[in-house]
């Protein structure tokens, strides 16, 4: 059995707590490794290095360490294999999706090679008599970042890469279930140029995430994963006296139009509700068609393709569509949440509980599921099931869908499909949900804009990469100088107005 380990300047290095979680291969069920989990100490010890290095980074040229990032881009394609399989192995996702990950990653790197341009200050020549003003962005310092399960290459780069390309030394707490990834990434950037100790793994669970929380070195923290733990992080992180950015869970509704295309429709559904065995937070899990007419006829289309659905390990490479879900928990979730959709009186049209894989008994599949007229009182509606379960719900109007959408609590992502370009523009102005694709069922922004939801998806000001990361990273620093005259001229008591 693998022990993993920690990477705490530049070196793997053994947990000493004591404590280790399993991680398994979800494909068998087997456990293959486990992860130390560290105790406020192994965190301190990693804080303290990153607080010994940070100052020296922050002095290399901006050009430089954008060279740094520039390398790692080249290590990340160099080794995309490798990575993806490590990635499938203990996730579960298909490689084709694992090389997506990593690669929506490697984007944002990327974006951060244009560290010198993001990084000018702003300069006012002759602010007053004599005065000039100009702010520069500087680095926080030590920064931590605790990312979820379903995304552990992509993630953890949205909020490195930037935090490091802006000067700042970064500690990273990866989930616990998928931990060799970021691991992987940690050399990577080493090999790429990068000095010891500005960017660290730390692995753990709860202990580990308080102990960044109550260090009064780190001065922000970034988490993605499910509501409860960002409202927790976002509350206990600023009530230290930190800057927090949490992104939470979802339930993204797609609301199809009669006018719709519906084979477009039953497409970029069967791929965004079933996609990574729906452990996505931007995967539609809600199918709203407007008017019986329209769901039957996009039923029609949808339903031969969920039962065609191919499920297996990743290593059957091409033949499978989705694999396993992360852990035996997350598939006794979603099965106890698809009784609950019978029991309330949801149709399940797509029947997927007594799905077997020969030679897999022990995995952790989960058969493709599909609800018919479903309601909004229902758990299946107000929960988020994250498996290869989609919901439809049978609105009347284009009032009741876009109502539905924006009374949910969730507000990730969401899509409409229609031919119509009224509806889709009044659609994407009205709706209060961060990330809207027409005809576009997952609209992840690329690299260069921001990624971040509204309502309960999303707890912060700043958004995930894009401009907002290079904010988000850095404090504005602003000087007003006057050389050298003035300083004779005796004090002024007033507020300086600049005559
Ligand atoms: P999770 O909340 O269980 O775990 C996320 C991180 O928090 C992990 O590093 C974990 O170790 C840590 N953690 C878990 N319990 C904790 C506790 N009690 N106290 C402190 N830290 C704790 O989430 P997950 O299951 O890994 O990921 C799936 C969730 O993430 C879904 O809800 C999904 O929607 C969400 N997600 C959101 C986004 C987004 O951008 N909004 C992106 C990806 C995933």
């Amino acid at each position: 059995m693998q022990e993993l380990t920690h990477y705490i300047n530049g070196e793997h290095v053994k947990g000493t707590s004591g404590r280790f979680a399993d991680v398994f291969n979800p494909a068998t069920g087997e456990v293959q490794a486990k992860v130390p989990l560290a105790n406020a100490a192994e965190m301190a010890k990693a804080v303290e290095i990153a607080a010994k290095a940070q100052p020296a980074w922050a002095k290399v040229n901006p050009q430089r360490r954008a060279r740094v990032m520039m390398a790692f881009v080249g290590l990340l394609n160099r080794d995309m294999d490798k990575l993806a399989e490590a990635l499938s192995r203990e996730h579960g996702k298909t490689l084709p999706d694992a090389k997506g990950d990593v690669i929506r990653g490697l984007e944002v790197v990327e974006y951060c090679i244009g560290a010198p341009q993001l990084l000018k200050g702003e300069f006012t020549d002759s602010a007053g008599p004599g005065i000039d003003m100009y702010s520069m962005k500087q680095p926080l310092g030590v920064t931590a970042g605790i990312t979820p399960f379903n995304f552990p290459a992509m993630i953890p780069m949205w909020m490195f890469a930037p935090a490091i390309a802006c000067g700042n030394a970064f500690i990273l707490k990866p989930s616990e279930r998928d931990p060799s990834v970021p691991l992987m990434l940690a050399e990577l950037m080493e090999e790429a140029g990068l000095p010891k100790g500005i960017l660290q793994v730390v692995n753990g669970d709860k202990e580990a995430v308080d102990a960044i929380l109550y260090d009064d070195t780190i001065q922000s923290v970034g988490f993605v994963g499910s509501t409860p733990i960002a409202e927790y992080i976002y509350g206990t992180g600023c009530a230290q006296g930190k800057r927090v950015q949490c992104f939470g869970g979802a339930k993204n509704h797609m609301i199809i139009m009669p006018d719709a295309d519906m084979d477009q429709a039953a497409d970029a559904l069967v791929g965004a509700g079933y996609g990574a065995a729906g452990e996505r937070c931007m995967a539609i899990s809600v199918a709203v068609a407007v008017g019986d007419e329209t769901a039957d006829r996009l039923l029609e289309k949808l339903v031969p393709k969920v039962e065609a659905l191919k499920v297996g390990p990743y290593t059957a490479g091409n033949d499978v569509d989705y694999g396993p879900v992360v852990t035996a928990a997350a598939k006794a979730n979603i099965e106890r949440l698809v009784q609950t959709g019978i029991d309330q009186g949801a149709k399940l049209v797509v029947d997927g509980r007594n799905f077997k894989l020969q030679g897999y008994e022990d995995g952790f599949f989960v058969g493709p599921h599909l609800f018919d007229n479903v309601t909004k009182d229902m758990d299946i509606y107000t929960t988020e099931i994250f498996g290869p379960v989609l919901s439809t719900i049978r609105a009347k109007t284009y009032e009741e869908a876009i109502g539905l959408a924006m009374d949910h609590e969730y507000g990730n992502g969401t899509a409409i499909f229609t031919r119509d370009g009224d509806t889709a523009r009044d659609f994407a102005n009205r709706i209060n949900i961060g990330m809207v694709g027409v005809n576009v069922p997952i609209p992840v922004p690329l690299a260069y804009h921001t990624f971040g939801g509204w309502k309960k998806s999303m707890f912060g000001d700043l958004n995930q990469h894009g401009p907002d990361a290079f904010k988000f990273y850095t404090r504005t620093k602003t000087i007003t100088s006057r050389w050298p005259s003035g300083i004779k001229e005796g004090g002024e008591f007033s507020i300086p107005l600049m005559e």
